[in-house]
């Protein structure tokens, strides 16, 4: 499933269909001014960050108000067709922008945009370029042609594109947890995914332009990052010279190395690509996060088999209790799709009871949406009912919600080492962070004079099945 719809940063907040707005620039020492909104997963936050870079080399500064900007640009998502409804509601809002000023310039970015190529222009007539995620170097160019009539269109998919040589512009930022990604692409060929359709086969970017960029995130007061990937542990880089190769889990290390005071954490794992050197790195630094997303999507061994997962129920299970074995409290979320074609009820029964097992402490949880040119959508038929899609992924959030809570529950009368990430979303009077399990963390502030990016330590009293709840631990700092 695409990055953590996935989930760590300010972005996590972001579901499907709500995006997430610049922060505005010092537009003086700019001459135009672009708007950017994001869907989706936290690839395409990072790429729109890419993209205010390239804007910002090219005279443009952000904006926060739609109706300033000069260019319109969404970042856009395929993974279902409800996200895709989504974007093309949200292009009928422009229209009236774009009556009231004929200059304002629409663009459609992401995997949308790949998706459909020149096909958006014909239905959509108010957009004026179309650009997929390895050709965001193309929008300057792009841009000027539009201005003067010129429709455009690039999507095309590259096997070398990473972006390793721009500093993205960090936008809604808290100014602690960023996003770096580290590879684009995917060679799975899931079923039911897009991804690979639209992001193009796997490569990995340049270890030291990652670093240097963790480097200067800490440099700036940043606490955490996130390395981004479809398949983050299929992360392989080769020095140019073909001297050094660098493996994900010697990329975790290096980045771990930067400061002890710097939290690592990954997403998204594919469960056939983790490996025991990467669960005892994560061991072997206290700032590499015991937490891991690993994706099952079907508890059915059949189900997986149509899914082309390449795993077994078993064999997931089996990797599931290694890292058990290796990291016993890590932290551990999953993506299920409900519903898949020729689902039965043995085989949800089956997804049932692997959550069951597993008790996960976060779930990213959808029925399945047929996808245009996926495997699936070629060889099989979307033949479970809507009723009953809609049925079983209410019995698996029902599970997915006891055991979140009983899980939490676990934690009350713990104390956790907490890296404040700002207000809670409720008080301003209450911190808001996160442990290194990935769990959302509240406390009260009090009159010692914390600020976000500072670690702290907070005994948890209470809990729902989402958010631990409880009071600093006086003098507790790290
Ligand atoms: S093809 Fe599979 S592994 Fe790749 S992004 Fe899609 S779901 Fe994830």
């Amino acid at each position: 499933m695409s990055v953590l719809d996935l989930a760590t940063a300010t972005h996590n907040e972001a579901r499907q269909g709500e995006a997430i707005m610049p922060l505005a620039q010092d537009i003086k020492q700019y001459h135009k001014r672009f708007y950017i909104e994001s869907y989706g997963c936290a690839m395409n936050f990072a790429d729109s960050e890419v993209v205010a870079s390239i804007l910002n080399e090219n005279g443009f500064g952000a904006t926060t108000d739609l109706t300033e900007a000069d260019l319109i640009l969404i970042n856009t998502c395929s993974i279902r067709d409800k996200a895709e409804q989504t974007v093309r509601k949200r292009l009928t809002e422009f229209k009236r922008l774009k009556a009231a000023r004929k200059d304002i310039l629409v663009g459609v970015l992401g995997c949308m945009a790949e998706r459909l190529k020149s096909k958006f222009l014909e239905e959509e007539q108010l957009v004026d370029l179309v650009v997929g995620p390895d050709a965001y170097r193309s929008i300057p160019a792009l841009v000027t042609e539009a201005e003067s009539g010129q429709k455009g269109v690039d999507v095309l998919l590259s096997r070398e594109e990473t972006y390793a040589d721009i500093a993205p512009v960090r936008l809604g930022s808290n100014g602690v947890t960023a996003f770096v990604s580290i590879m684009r692409g995917c060679n799975n060929m899931c079923s039911f995914c897009v991804v690979p359709f639209t992001r193009g086969r796997e490569r990995s970017r340049d270890a030291y332009s990652i670093i240097a960029e963790c480097q200067d995130l800490f440099g700036k007061g940043y606490r955490e990052v996130t390395l981004l990937g479809q398949n983050v542990d299929s992360y392989y880089w080769t020095a140019e010279t073909g001297t050094e190769t660098v493996t994900f889990a010697m990329l975790l290390e290096k980045v771990a190395l930067i400061s002890p005071l710097l939290r690592v954490r990954f997403s998204t794992s594919h469960p056939k690509d983790i490996t025991d050197e990467v669960l005892f790195t994560i061991r072997k630094y206290d700032n590499i996060c015991n937490y891991i997303h690993l994706p099952v999507q079907s508890g059915s061994t059949r189900i997986l088999q149509l899914m082309n997962r390449t795993y077994t129920r078993e064999w997931y299970i089996a990797k599931f209790n290694r890292i058990r074995e290796i990291l016993p409290d890590c932290g551990l979320s999953t993506d299920v799709i409900c519903g898949f074609c020729t689902e039965t009820e043995e085989d949800h029964q089956q997804t049932l009871s692997l959550m069951t097992y597993c008790r996960f402490n976060l779930s990213y949880m959808y029925f399945y949406s047929e996808r245009p040119g996926t495997l699936a959508e070629r060889r099989y038929t979307d033949d479970v009912p809507e009723t009953v899609k809609k049925r079983r992924l209410a019995e698996v959030v029902d599970v997915q919600r006891r055991f979140a809570y009983e899980g939490m529950l676990l934690d009350v009368g713990k104390t956790f080492k907490v890296l404040i990430e700002g207000n809670s979303k409720k008080s301003d009077q209450d911190w808001a962070g996160r442990n290194d399990q990935n769990k959302m963390i509240v406390f009260p502030k009090t009159t010692v004079d914390h600020k976000p990016g500072d670690y702290v330590w907070v005994n948890i009293s209470s809990c729902t099945s989402a958010t631990l709840m409880g009071e600093l631990v006086p003098g507790e700092t790290d």
